[in-house]
């Protein structure tokens, strides 16, 4: 049977399995916090804290599989649906004592989307449904508050308006129109807060919004509270295919198929006074793992005056004074919700007359730094054990504790212009964009961008995702910057009050400082600094203490990041190798744990120096003498390059692949470069024309390259062999006593009888250099299973190689007939279709070129049961692909040193999900 896990295929006008549709929370609930599939993230988690006991307002989920349904049959819904919602709201009327639509004490509920794995912001909401002309009237007289009432209201036309009806800015520059319209009343009412404003002021906007959508729709805003629910409901089924939520899918790789569940939960109210309130709370501190409460609330507003960022609010340390009844309630559930969800959550709350309800609670989104202190701290606090806390980590997470931040000398000189909220940790230095499109361009262009907004929208992403770091002048801690920051790992400032940002002028102002678009300017994400100018970057306090310039007890980060690195070691079972070719690459990769080197590009050898003329004359060569003189030059310097490799894996062992690209790929394109190389050589102008002309190829990729160029000019094969079995010699032989086995690979092949050639003249030179130096050279060589021939006669190939690395960066490009350096044209177009979830070359095309791969482990172990396998491709420091390796069976990953430590973690957590 395959080891292929994938993605479960859309299902074609799906039957839906349960007919229930719907399930319900509060007095009485139907799920729980395992159903994540059927009931979204956010469902599932209400569900799961109504039934033990938290303060949670009834309401009912709409169930993923109706959104599948939805999208499956021309967005319609399945006939008995819109019972089955009549009845839930008939249950929560009657729970709450409470009328949807009712004029006496009308029920008023929210709309919210949530899909298995939660996207923040990315899709839409919808508060204060089933408010209307009659229903405003009603709510002011049970609250005996018209001013709340109308508040309410007027925020629902706005919300409605500009999710279901479309309403919004309609370009980036523009302010959202129901703003403008709030914004310009304010201004009439020298009304300083939202709050200020009157019941009549809130009538008179009220009308006005409504001209607004009548004018821009052409038609009304509508009073029939079923028709708003439904209107709701399908605008955030709706929304699961908006730009936002699909870019964010490709990011995360979310399938399309997943669909979003709809929550319809009773409203409560934090804008019902000045002794309500509403708020964002985390367990621990999400930028830093810190175990502090941490967190931001208005008093007398709702939710998304928090989240959108449109007031700055306070930090939750000062409710414990404003209201410390209030507090105190919230203490006890951060501590309930810990010990029960065992893991660190972001929760929403409103007290409303003082009466503390939680909306909802979900797993918090945490920066690289937070997620492994978190989980290395909870495991001390036996909240989870060892198992579960690596599991807890993205292993991507990892690479947040070694990237650079600012060099303190040069912050030491900066000048700080303003301070903001420290919301996601780094130093980030670029030039300023101020749209998202402005960032994508100047990135497209080579730059280092910082995205300054006043506050970000989900619209945001895509210059977000482009960014070095994000700076806004409003919004808090869980502002939507913050939060998509955190998880995007990207450097983040927020709610720098003390600038000022105006998209008409382009100009970012903090006191007298006045920046434009494209300045410069840098910013600290774990200070909340803002800097003008470039600021130089220097290493982390982590690879500071593996070459040797702090000491480990000097940093609690390299403590962290040594507790995970042992417990994935311990778990694991694939080895991990770097691909390196030069000793400084070596080294740093030992450093990171590299257990040896799985791939030496011996081509990247060839450019230093002298090499490279040296190397154009073995390609100009015209006959196999010319040839040879050319390659008895370069063989000391690969010798020598090989011993400094040698040295510094001190035994680990080495994989070498002989010469792969084809050979044009040395030769100069320029006219100037090439008369000074003819004028080296000693050989006419056009004669160099002549072979480079005669050297061109139509598909160079799918040319002379690989095993090919040593099948034709076996001297390559020969010298590179000599330099590997000299260089071994010399080590073997050194004063220090270093082991060395080195592997020899042959790339590109596709038939056994291209590594039957190559492994004669490999053994050969052996024995030769074994004689000359009387000793024994203990050697393996291998192939690299990169065209899919090879895969598919893997049990031929295997009859002469002692090992397979497969090279999926080719095999990926030949299995899907895709070029790698080529997908531009249509890379974009596949991915807004969702036809890649992922990149093929970034993450392994598991469902195609993964078949491959476990056709050829079988095959290859079915001729040799201790066949060594591995992979060299770049899928090799890819999280995902890595647990594909160890399903397939490897034996070892081999990646770039930088993620060497993602590739532990990832590797023992593969071997953790699958046993
Ligand atoms: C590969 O094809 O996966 C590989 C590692 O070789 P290269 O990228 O050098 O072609
Ligand atoms: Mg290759």
């Amino acid at each position: 049977m395959s080891r292929t896990q994938t993605k479960k295929p859309a299902k074609t006008k799906k039957t839906i399995k349960s007919k229930k549709f719907v399930y319900a929370f509060g007095k009485t609930t139907d799920g729980n916090a395992t159903m994540r599939e059927l009931l979204g993230g956010k469902g599932a988690n209400l569900a799961e804290m109504a039934s033990i006991g938290l303060p949670v307002p009834p309401g009912f989920t709409i169930s993923t599989e109706v959104c599948t349904y939805y999208y499956d049959h021309e967005q319609r819904y399945p006939a008995a649906l819109r019972q089955r919602v009549a009845d839930s709201i008939k249950s929560v009327e009657k729970q709450l004592d409470k009328k949807f639509g009712g004029r006496k004490n009308p029920l008023l509920v929210s709309v919210r989307s949530g899909a298995r794995d939660s996207m923040p912001g990315m899709m839409d909401t919808i508060l204060n449904l089933g408010l209307n002309d009659e229903t405003v009237e009603g709510l002011a007289d049970v609250s005996k508050n018209p001013q709340f009432a109308w508040d309410c209201y007027r925020r629902f036309i706005q919300m409605y308006g500009g999710v279901v009806m479309g309403v919004t800015a309609r370009t980036e520059e523009e302010e959202d129109p129901f703003h403008v319209l709030l914004e310009k009343l304010k201004h009439k009412e020298r009304a300083e807060s939202d709050n200020d404003l009157s019941t009549e002021n809130l009538q008179t906007l009220v009308t006005q919004y409504k001209a607004l959508i009548r004018k821009r729709t052409r038609g009304a805003f509508p009073q029939d509270v079923m028709q708003q629910l439904w209107g709701a409901v399908s605008a955030v089924f709706g929304s699961w295919k908006n730009e936002r939520a699909i870019l964010y899918r490709q990011e995360y790789g979310i399938p399309a198929e997943w669909g979003t569940a709809v929550s319809v939960q009773a409203m409560v109210f934090g804008n019902a006074g000045d002794d309500s309130a509403t708020g964002v709370a985390f367990t621990r501190d999400p930028a830093n793992g810190e175990k502090v409460f941490y967190g931001e609330y208005l008093i007398n507003a709702q939710g998304e005056d928090v989240v959108a960022g449109v007031r700055t609010p306070n930090a939750i340390s000062k409710l414990a004074k404003e209201m410390p009844k209030s507090f105190k309630d919230l203490e006890k559930v951060r501590s309930k919700l810990e010990k029960h969800f065992k893991d660190m959550q972001d929760f929403e709350f409103t007290i409303e007359k003082k009466k503390l309800f939680i909306l909802q609670t979900r797993n918090g989104k945490r920066t690289g730094l937070a997620a492994v202190r978190i989980a290395v701290e909870m495991q001390k606090e036996r909240l989870m054990n060892v198992e579960t806390a690596l599991l807890k980590i993205p292993a991507e997470s990892i690479d947040s504790l070694l990237v650079p931040v600012f060099d303190p000398k040069a912050l030491k000189v900066a000048t700080v212009i303003a301070t903001g909220l420290p919301a996601g940790p780094g130093g980030a230095t670029g030039r300023i964009a101020f749209t998202a499109a402005q960032a994508e361009m100047e990135t497209r262009k080579g730059n280092r961008v910082v995205l300054c907004r006043t506050e970000t929208s989900p619209d945001d992403l895509k210059g977000m995702l482009h960014s070095q770091g994000i700076l806004t002048s409003r919004g808090g801690v869980s502002s939507h910057a913050a939060l998509v920051a955190r998880q995007l790992g990207k450097v983040c400032v927020c709610g720098a009050s003390g600038m000022s940002i105006n998209y008409e002028k382009k100009t970012l102002t903090a006191g007298k400082v006045v920046l434009r678009e494209g300045d410069y300017i840098s910013i600290d994400g774990s200070t909340g600094a803002i800097y003008k100018g470039m600021i130089e970057s220097t290493d982390s306090e982590v690879k500071r203490v593996l070459d040797g310039g702090l000491k480990p007890t000097k940093s609690y980060t390299y403590e962290l990041f040594q507790t995970v690195m042992k417990w994935a070691d311990k778990h694991r079972t694939m080895n991990i190798r770097t691909n390196a070719d030069t000793p400084t690459m070596a080294k740093q990769a030992v450093a990171f744990g590299a257990e040896g080197i799985g791939l030496c590009r011996t081509e990247h050898m060839f450019f230093e120096g002298d090499r490279i003329d040296y190397m154009r004359q073995m390609i100009l060569a015209v006959d196999e003498v010319q040839r040879r003189t050319a390659l008895k030059k370069l063989l000391p310097f690969q010798k020598k390059d090989f011993v400094g490799i040698f040295k510094a894996m001190n035994g680990r062992p080495v994989t070498i692949r002989l010469l792969d690209p084809p050979l044009h790929e040395f030769l100069p394109h320029d006219d100037v470069v090439r008369r000074q190389l003819a004028e080296k050589l000693g050989v006419p102008f056009d004669f160099v024309i002549d072979r480079i002309k005669s050297l061109h190829e139509e598909n160079p990729m799918l040319g002379c390259r690989g095993c090919r160029l040593g099948i034709i000019y076996p001297e390559i094969t020969e010298m590179q062999s000599r330099a590997i079995f000299e260089a071994t010699a010399q080590v073997l032989k050194g004063k220090k006593k270093i082991k060395v086995k080195p592997e020899i690979m042959i790339p590109l092949v596709g038939f056994r009888a291209e590594l039957a050639d190559q492994l004669k003249i490999v053994h050969r030179v052996a024995k030769e250099v074994m004689k000359k130096h009387k000793i024994r050279i203990n050697y393996i060589v291998g192939t690299m299973i990169e065209v899919p021939r090879a895969a598919i006669t893997a049990d031929e190939i295997a009859k002469e190689a002692d090992f397979f690395s497969f090279g999926t960066n080719d095999l990926t490009q030949t299995a899907l007939g895709l070029s790698r350096d080529d997908m531009g044209l249509f890379y974009d177009q596949y991915q807004s279709k969702e036809i890649y979830n992922k990149n093929p070359f970034a993450s392994l095309d598991q469902h195609g070129v993964g078949k491959l791969i476990d056709f050829a482990v079988d095959r290859g172990r079915s001729t040799k049961p201790d066949l060594k396998l591995g992979i060299c491709g770049e899928h090799a420091g890819d999280p995902a692909s890595i647990d594909f390796c160890h399903r397939a069976g490897l034996d070892y990953v081999s990646c770039s040193p930088p993620r060497v430590p993602i590739a532990r973690l990832a590797a023992a957590q593969a071997k953790l999900r699958n046993s």
